[in-house]
């Protein structure tokens, strides 16, 4: 089979209607994906903020402050210590009387396969510049303690939107 060869419109596209009709019909019947150039790919938030300023700006209450400086936090920690550990060390706040705040700071921590009720002693901020000093501090926690940090978004992760 073949083609006008004379059309312009086809040879616009750059196909060789010297070729046999079935590889032409091949070439127009699979589209090929063309890939994005980098400046076409949408950015996070629209390129106004990274993910990190996003998280600082909503990943924490309004009303948190770094615990050093007082400015917007980044980062957040929370001591945990395994209720029963709490008991036994008379570490329990004036609060247990009221069961309906002891509740609200147990927390059930998975270990493994099982849940064990955590009390949350603590929750502290920083902002980025006093992470290093507030991540020595969480450090120091007693081993029987468990804490959890909140670091955001890894700046080392593509995030595209
Ligand atoms: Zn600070």
């Amino acid at each position: 089979m073949r083609l006008p060869t004379e059309e312009p419109h086809f040879l616009e596209h750059g196909i060789d209607f010297s070729t046999d009709g079935e590889q032409i019909a091949r070439l127009m019947a699979i589209p090929v994906p063309r890939r994005k150039s980098p400046n076409h790919v949408r950015k996070f938030d629209g390129g106004r903020r990274t993910p990190q300023e996003y998280h600082a700006e909503y990943g924490f209450p309004p009303s948190a402050k770094c615990a050093a400086c007082g400015k917007r936090p980044s980062v957040r920690g929370i001591v945990l210590a395994p209720f029963d550990e709490a008991c036994k060390r008379g570490m329990l706040p004036p609060s247990i009387v009221d069961p309906t705040a002891a509740m609200q700071a147990l927390v059930m921590v998975k270990s493994g396969t099982e849940y064990t009720p955590h009390l949350r002693i603590s929750t502290a901020y920083a902002c980025s510049s006093c992470r290093g000093a507030f991540e020595r501090v969480l450090a120091k926690a007693p081993s029987w303690c468990v804490v959890e940090v909140n670091r955001g978004p890894d700046p080392n992760n593509r995030i595209l939107a």
